[in-house]
């Protein structure tokens, strides 16, 4: 009996002991300094270095004490991503050779064969229509497309047809096809359409871990993407594209939350952590992993972007995009005790669609309030996607400042006190 009290109270005076879970600044500019540094080449898609902090991003997840996601071996999810270079076209209109430089193609199959006006759908782009629009509107279509541009568009189409002409990377190889043709014929009778691609597969990685909790089956995840541009045109005599504040700041926010969330004991709902690869080339990170989980059990998506530096008129503000779709940044609003200083709010730059221009937007169409969270201002930002998006230029101080109030902010939802409402996508654009 004596015994156990004594148990009991070494127990009580070890949790009083403890030290209380926090976000530490060296810690976050430790994490951040090797992200971002030279040596890691800008971690642009299938290079080295990107390799080097997928690796870099495993061994924080393994020492903080992360779960693996069910299904997989370690935290690296790694899946096959297929690139398609165009090889040889042959196409006739109305039994007339299309010449190759009014050709412009975004296939997502090795080989295209139209032989009818049957198997396309043929949309006619006219001189006083806006083919900016209509390219943006028609890339995305399922099915096969063939888009006869008049020739008034040559310079936008010009634009197009280089844009299109760099390897086109896909998923899967049974999406999409669309190609357009610079011509005047407005209807066609007759069609033969011929395309074939130099087909590669190469890998590419997610990193991603779990805290598991009481409900194994609500799910709130936290994320960020670890690729940026890697090396480029040089500006200033720097060719590195570091991406310090783009996205290493949300990546260190990512693992900075998983320690503290991981010794604050077991939560509610269950945590995941992921760090996308591929978002600056096309979201398939988020898009992989989006097929690998049930959306309907992701009650809250917090995507991390951009907090290394405070915003210039509002330096307190950490932003949500697409505030008022659901009421996560209502939540969030309630969480947060005040003694951080900071609020949050909705997006400052409505126009610029950055609800739509992240790998929130992957989960946001599957309905998960999924919303990115940033505090940078992206209408002066002068390093925004330049070589000098440094770790100078980033305010450390503010950054763990940003990710605590993320925690709190997150506490109800973390508990399962709050449940946000849940995107319409049929609401998005
Ligand atoms: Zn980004």
């Amino acid at each position: 009996m004596k015994l156990h009290i004594l148990v009991v109270l070494a127990v009580y005076v070890a949790a009083a002991c403890a030290p209380e879970p926090e976000i530490s600044s060296a810690d976050v500019e430790r994490i951040l300094s090797v992200l971002s540094g030279d040596s890691m080449g800008g971690r642009d898609i299938l290079t080295p270095g990107i390799a080097k902090a997928e690796s870099f991003i495993q061994s924080e997840f393994a020492d903080i004490g992360l779960e693996t996601l069910e299904g997989l071996e370690g935290f690296a999810q790694t899946f096959p991503v297929h690139s398609l270079t165009a090889k040889s076209q042959k196409i006739e209109l109305n039994g007339s050779v299309i010449p190759e430089d009014r050709v412009a193609a975004a296939v997502s199959q090795q080989s295209i064969r139209w032989m009818s006006p049957d198997d396309v759908n043929i949309v006619v782009v006219g001189s006083d229509d806006d083919l900016r629009e209509q390219f943006f509107a028609l890339r995305g279509r399922d099915g096969n497309t063939l888009v006869l541009v008049h020739d008034s568009h040559q310079q936008f189409f010009d634009g197009v047809r280089m844009f299109l002409s760099r390897p086109r990377y896909v998923l899967g190889l049974n999406g999409s096809n669309m190609v357009m043709v610079l011509t005047r014929q407005a209807s066609i009778d007759s069609l033969s359409v011929e395309l074939e691609s130099e087909l590669s597969t190469e890998s590419l990685t997610n990193v991603v871990g779990v805290i598991p909790g009481r409900r194994s089956e609500e799910i709130v995840l936290f994320s960020a993407h670890h690729d940026h541009l890697g090396i480029g045109r040089p500006v200033d005599g720097d060719s590195i594209y570091n991406g310090a504040n783009d996205d290493a700041s949300g990546t260190t926010a990512v693992i900075a939350l998983a320690r503290y969330l991981e010794q604050s004991g077991k939560p509610e709902r269950t945590l995941m952590f992921a760090t996308f690869t591929a978002e600056e080339s096309g979201g398939f990170g988020s898009q992989y992993l989006s097929q690998q989980l049930d959306p309907d059990q992701v009650v809250a998506m917090f995507n991390i972007e951009m907090i290394g530096k405070p915003g210039v008129e509002n330096p307190d503000l950490v932003w949500i995009t697409g505030f008022n779709e659901t009421d996560f940044g209502e939540i969030l609003q309630q969480g947060l005790a005040t003694d951080t200083g900071y609020t949050f709010g909705p997006d400052p730059y409505p126009d610029q669609g950055l609800f739509y221009r992240s790998d929130n937007a992957v989960f946001a169409r599957l309905g998960v309030p999924a919303h990115s969270i940033s505090t940078t201002s992206m209408d002066s930002d002068e390093d925004y996607h330049r070589p000098s998006d440094e770790i100078e230029t980033l305010h450390i101080e503010h950054m763990m400042r940003t990710i605590e109030a993320i925690a709190l902010g997150a506490g109800p939802i973390i508990s399962g006190r709050a449940t946000p409402t849940r995107v319409d996508p049929e609401n998005l654009n």
